[in-house]
């Protein structure tokens, strides 16, 4: 055998998805982006992806899990939880006991939250005072357009929704940074201290009311707020209000290859695994979907991945199947396997310093698998097992669907972490498996067409397997 016959049966060979493929592939990549994109304009924060997430879901056969009396195979179901997580399922034709194939995503991104007392008037300006929700750099926060999303809840137990800012008739806001001129001593700071927490103040207006009282242009804005709303300034006190980037996820690039939008951390993982979900028909394997909350805060609370919810929804299925016994639950995940569907960094080659290329994801090369994440020594890491690593490599390629396992960055470049060791500390196989993005946890990620397409095709193979 010559060398280049040799090289070609030895070694690992990568390749950009792009190359060769066909015109059918190709238009379905597209039409796939296309819908992806609508997705992320339709949906910003968690509360919205989870309602989009929960009428997709009705519209293809799902049932609330109160709506059963009984669960039997083919059966598909889900529950929503106080409207910011949820879980699916297709009940599969297995004995549950043998486990269940599961791929969790989460639909919370960084952003700006305002703070509970959030409204001031200052040099005949009125601003709201934030407090940032997962890590961002700040300074990518200011002078970029801003919408606020979400909800009020007043004591009258009236919850009012908020989304001011996506219309191309709404208002936008902005955190204004200092002009250029007069930055001297802010430039000789670092960038992670040019712009602290306690500058990023959302600019909302200008106008007194009249020119009797003080605070004029405050009370302006809450008599809009009043007349718009029906609230006053205590109401903030119990709002959640989130402030997202204004601008429309696109395409990016003269051939289009791109996709630039906001929160693509993981929205890009729930648009992936909701739609494969939405096409499996009697899995022979449970086939389970977590869309989860607070992730990028560390997944506490009770919309989040730490808490016992997603455990009482697995309960109540084996409840509904009348199977449910002592210990079944526990057996259930000790037999399970799971995707952990969460991005991963892209090499972005501006900053090749960051990465080392034997171990990063490279654009278009298809899904970014994590054996580990963590930082300093794979430390807060659920490092998967070889033996199941094989398993999914086995799935992969015998599907032709293409991969890549990879970390993050250099060893001591950084870290992070996802919601996989929490599944892994109930006993099921996890690894790490989703879509390398560049600028991840800016303003606006981006990802490529070829690896989001490349997401769903494996996540569908998982389940329907
Ligand atoms: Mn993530
Ligand atoms: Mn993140």
């Amino acid at each position: 055998m010559d060398s280049e016959n040799l090289k070609e049966k030895l070694f690992n060979k990568k390749k950009n998805g792009w190359i060769n493929l066909d015109s059918k592939e190709n238009e379905n990549i597209n039409k796939f982006a296309q819908n992806y994109i609508n997705f992320l304009n339709e949906g910003k924060t968690e509360r919205e992806i989870i309602k989009i997430s929960t009428k997709i879901a009705r519209e293809n056969g799902f049932k609330s899990i109160e709506d059963f009396e009984t669960l039997k195979k083919g059966d598909k179901v889900y529950f929503v939880n106080k409207g910011k997580s949820m879980y699916l399922a297709v009940i599969g034709e297995n004995d549950i006991s043998d486990g269940i194939n599961i791929i969790g995503s989460h639909a919370d991104s960084p952003r700006l939250d305002l703070k509970p007392n959030p409204l001031y008037e200052d040099t005949e300006l009125a601003f709201l005072k934030t407090q940032y929700y997962g890590g961002i750099k700040r300074y990518q926060w200011t002078n970029v357009p801003l919408s606020i999303h979400g909800v009020i809840s007043k004591t009258n137990g009236e919850t009012i929704e908020v989304n001011i800012g996506e219309d191309d008739n709404d208002p936008i806001f902005t955190v204004p940074d200092l002009l250029i001129h007069l930055s001297k001593e802010q430039l000789k700071k670092t960038l992670d201290d040019g712009i602290t927490g306690e500058d990023l103040n959302l600019l909302i207006g200008s106008i007194p009311f009249d020119d009797k009282t003080s605070e004029s242009v405050k009370l302006n804005i809450l008599n809009i707020l009043n007349k718009k709303y029906g609230i006053t300034e205590a109401d903030f006190l119990s709002s959640e209000l989130e402030l997202v980037p204004s601008f429309k996820a696109r395409s990016l690039g003269f051939d289009g290859g791109l996709i630039a939008g906001y929160g693509q951390d993981d929205k890009v993982c729930v648009f992936t695994s909701l739609s494969a979900m939405m096409k499996i028909n009697n899995p022979k394997t449970t086939a389970v979907c977590i869309i989860s909350d607070k992730e990028e805060i560390g997944s506490m609370g009770n919309t989040g991945m730490e808490s016992n919810i997603f455990d009482t929804f697995i309960a109540e299925i084996l409840n509904k199947m009348n199977i449910n016994k002592p210990n079944l639950l526990d057996k259930v995940f000790c037999n399970s396997r799971m995707l952990s569907a969460d991005v991963t960094s892209g090499i972005n080659p501006l900053f090749p310093q960051v990465y080392e290329r034997n171990n990063a994801a490279r654009i278009s090369y298809g899904l970014g698998l994590s054996k580990y994440t963590g930082g300093r020594g794979k430390s807060g890491s659920s490092d998967a097992n070889a033996e199941f690593i094989a398993k999914i490599r086995k799935l992969f390629e015998s599907n032709k669907i293409p991969y890549q396992i990879t970390e993050l960055g250099k060893i001591d470049a950084g870290g992070g972490a996802t919601i996989s060791y929490i599944l892994a500390n109930k006993g099921i196989d996890v690894i790490d498996c989703g879509v390398p993005v560049l600028s991840m946890h800016s303003p606006y990620e981006i990802t490529s067409k070829f690896d989001v397409y490349c997401a769903y095709v494996a996540y569908t193979a998982f389940w329907q397997e």
